[in-house]
């Protein structure tokens, strides 16, 4: 067999992740990116960026935690990189709080993350609402930037990226031997998912360079992250909700609920609105299928899903669906060895 032609579809972190992952495991492989959308339109240009993971219900906590494990060792080496400004990676240390103590006081992520412990009385005297916190050091991503370095690493390695929109995954079986499906929130037309659902997010990115730690409400809905030029306030999960237009009520909302956290937000400037569709869903839909149609065949591997917490496990989940490729190709190798027999 020639080189095996592995088309990736979606450019958002998963799919030029999982590019990258591919051209690693399988450096024979003559890989291509193909989006309707490239940064800075994605869902994955609007996220935070923050490394806290999402739970998924219906995934092992250890597979999780692996994901996300493998994620931050991955962008803790690049954040300790000359590379770290320009992939817009860097480490961040600050606070969740929450009303109540919750039941679960140590989170599976807490030995992944860095000097994971409770606060302290005088540092929750910060947070007057609040009865318990808990203070680490994790990594954020710049996502636009982080994007287009991914991008930038693609081109080195001599991958492919075209404009293109995707309409059924079978207009790609006379081009490409493997088929891997990163295509966000679209694999709810495009695969016909009905367990992938959006959760509208909208978040506020602001100048306001004094604000150096990240504040995080534990019920997940108020955070402020510090990014490397602009701080991002979130912010909303809005199931079923398909809207893309920012919602002036919103933004007012949620500039109050972080001023409440981070008084000296009152002085920031430059507000942008931006909204989001997290792809989310039970589990990340991480699993090779064999598509066939009138005695056709077409290997496909899915790699979509991942709701409000891509960018926590991205290298994790790129990693396993690279392997799910190198076995896509592994049968094809056989069938064709067995053909020629
Ligand atoms: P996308 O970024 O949407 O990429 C999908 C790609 O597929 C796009 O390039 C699109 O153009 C392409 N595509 C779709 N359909 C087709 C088609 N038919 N043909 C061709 N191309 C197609 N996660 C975290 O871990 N930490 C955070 O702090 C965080 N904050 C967030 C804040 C908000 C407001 C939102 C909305 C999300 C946040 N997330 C966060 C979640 C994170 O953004 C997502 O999990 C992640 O971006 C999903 O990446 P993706 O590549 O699957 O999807």
């Amino acid at each position: 067999m020639a080189a095996p032609k592995v088309a990736v579809v979606g450019a958002g972190v998963i799919g030029l992740s999982t590019a990258l992952c591919v051209t690693e495991t399988c450096p024979s492989c003559s890989v291509t990116v193909l989006s309707d959308q490239f940064s800075p339109k994605t869902t994955s240009d609007v996220a935070a960026g923050m490394l806290i993971p999402h739970t998924y219900p219906g995934t092992p906590i250890h597979v999780q935690k692996q994901w996300f494990k493998e994620t931050f060792t991955y962008l803790f080496a690049i954040s300790n990189s000359a590379e770290a400004a320009e992939a817009g990676i860097h480490l961040v240390s600050g606070w969740q709080v929450f009303k109540n103590t919750p039941k679960e006081e140590l989170p599976f992520w807490s030995d992944v993350v860095l000097g994971f412990r409770s606060m302290s009385e005088a540092e929750l005297q910060k947070f007057p609402q609040h009865r318990f916190g808990q203070a680490f050091t994790t990594l954020k991503c710049d996502c636009p930037p982080y994007l287009l370095w991914l991008e930038k690493r693609l081109k080195a390695t001599g991958v492919q990226m075209y404009t293109r929109k995707v309409t059924d995954l079978w207009e790609l079986h006379s081009e490409y031997n493997v088929v891997v499906n990163c295509m966000g929130i679209g694999a709810h037309q495009l695969v016909g998912d009905e367990k992938l659902f959006p959760v509208r997010g909208q978040v506020l990115k602001v100048h306001a360079p004094w604000v150096k730690n990240f504040i995080r409400d534990g019920d997940g809905l108020t955070y402020i992250y510090p990014g490397i030029h602009r701080v991002t306030l979130g912010g909303t999960r809005e199931k079923d909700i398909w809207s893309l237009s920012p919602d002036h009520s919103t933004t007012q909302d949620i500039f109050d609920r972080c001023c409440s956290l981070e008084p000296s937000l009152q002085e920031a400037q430059e507000i942008q609105v931006k909204v989001g569709l997290r792809p989310s869903r039970r589990s990340v839909r991480l699993q090779r299928e064999v598509l066939s149609q009138g005695g056709l065949k077409l290997q496909v591997v899915h790699n979509y899903g991942h709701g409000a917490g891509g960018f926590s496990v991205h290298r994790g989940t790129a990693k396993e669906a690279a392997r799910l490729v190198g076995e896509c190709i592994a049968a094809l190798q056989g069938s064709s060895s067995r053909a020629k027999l």
